[in-house]
């Protein structure tokens, strides 16, 4: 994370830090924080944050975005992006965002390192606080802050990311046509990515780690009617080999009972579907969310229940998670803001 050691005022929040005496409000400095004040403010910096910045900076809002912990999001974890409209011979996931950045910028929009801890949604403008060290007083925010899939936490994953592990069906899944993969979870998501890379794939093994699915009843069924799924009850994920890409899965059979055992299965690709978290915490106390985390907005619109706060990609939507339809709903979440700031004069 970005740090600017050169004011008196960052050095001692850092001490205060390091003693764990911060109160995140930089108060116990007794220094004011920094104020700025915009017009647009996006917090994160996938295809929704810049297709957002794309049209709000077009639009005259000079739009600031800050580009969180991951800039440029989820996508520079993906090696190719095939399935985004206007890349015929597709483009690696880092040079998407970088070209949707240099877009951006090349309108106006004011891109910086940060990352946005904490809000307050209660008074006309918007205060969002940047890195506990700065406050931001927008009149518009536009929260682009995206999910992140879980991973299982073993340390296999690091080392064969991207090199056979992935946790999206709809983006790498084309790379495995006609080898065996692994599917992880037993969810709603998992049933389907299994579904959905069946179609591509000679086999997909389902790892479940109870001995009943969470998947709703329609898509059970959908996975169990499915040839080339085979589901492996109980078993749990205990590594993967191979020479540096992956080649097989090592597994637990009933872990921790007496018939528990290892099970040893070639595979090429390893998905996980074990769920993914909204980054919608800093924001909870505001926004009304699901019970997974994902902001509510009104219907058809990038609308939350707060006027002029909008949200847009993955951090609000669930069901469909790609890039180009966060990239759609940045859009609209700019369009919204330009109105609403369009309503707010002529009031
Ligand atoms: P989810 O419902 O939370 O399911 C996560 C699955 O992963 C569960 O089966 C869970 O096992 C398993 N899991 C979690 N941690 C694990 C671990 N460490 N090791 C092995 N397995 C682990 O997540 P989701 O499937 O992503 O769905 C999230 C929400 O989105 C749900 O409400 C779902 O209905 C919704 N959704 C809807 C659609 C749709 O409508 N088309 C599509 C996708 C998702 P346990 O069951 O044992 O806890």
């Amino acid at each position: 994370m970005f740090r600017n050691f050169g004011n008196l005022k960052n050095i001692y929040h850092d001490m205060f830090k390091s003693l764990n005496l911060d109160d995140k409000s930089g108060s116990s400095t007794n220094l004011p924080l920094e104020t700025e004040r915009v017009k647009c403010l996006i917090i994160g910096s996938g295809p929704a944050g810049y297709t957002a910045a794309i049209y709000a900076a077009r639009a005259n809002l000079n739009p600031v975005i800050y580009q969180g912990l991951q800039p440029g999001g989820q996508l520079t974890t993906t090696t190719e992006v095939e399935n985004y409209p206007g890349y015929p011979k597709g483009i690696t996931g880092p040079a998407m965002m970088d070209d949707l950045k240099a877009q951006a910028e090349r309108f106006g929009t004011d891109v910086r390192w940060g990352l946005a801890t904490r809000v307050d949604f209660s008074g006309p403008n918007h205060k969002v606080w940047i890195d506990d060290e700065k406050i931001i007083e927008a009149e518009t925010v536009i929260l682009a802050t995206g999910a992140t899939a879980k991973y299982l936490g073993i340390e296999d994953e690091k080392k064969y990311a991207g090199s056979g592990v992935s946790a999206c069906a709809t983006c790498d899944g084309f790379f495995y046509r006609g080898k065996d993969v692994a599917v992880v979870g037993g969810g709603d998501t998992a049933a389907e990515e299994a579904i959905y890379l069946a179609g591509l794939v000679n086999k997909v093994y389902l790892i479940v780690r109870r001995n009943e699915l969470r998947a709703s009843k329609v898509m059970q069924e959908r996975v169990m009617r499915t040839k080339n799924v085979e589901i492996l009850w109980e078993h749990q994920t205990k590594g993967l080999f191979g020479d540096g890409v992956v080649e097989g899965m090592i597994l637990w059979k009933k872990k921790g009972t007496p018939e528990q055992e290892e099970v040893l299965i070639k595979i090429d690709g390893f998905f996980l579907a074990i769920g993914h978290t909204p980054n919608s915490d800093f924001v909870k106390d505001y926004l009304e969310t699901d019970e997974v985390g994902y902001i509510k907005t009104l219907e058809g619109t990038s609308k939350t229940k707060i006027p002029g706060v909008f949200a847009c990609g993955d951090v609000q939507d669930s069901i469909y998670r790609q890039a180009v339809t966060a990239a759609g709903s940045g859009c609209m979440a700019a369009i919204d803001a330009e109105r609403y700031l369009s309503e707010k004069l002529t009031h």
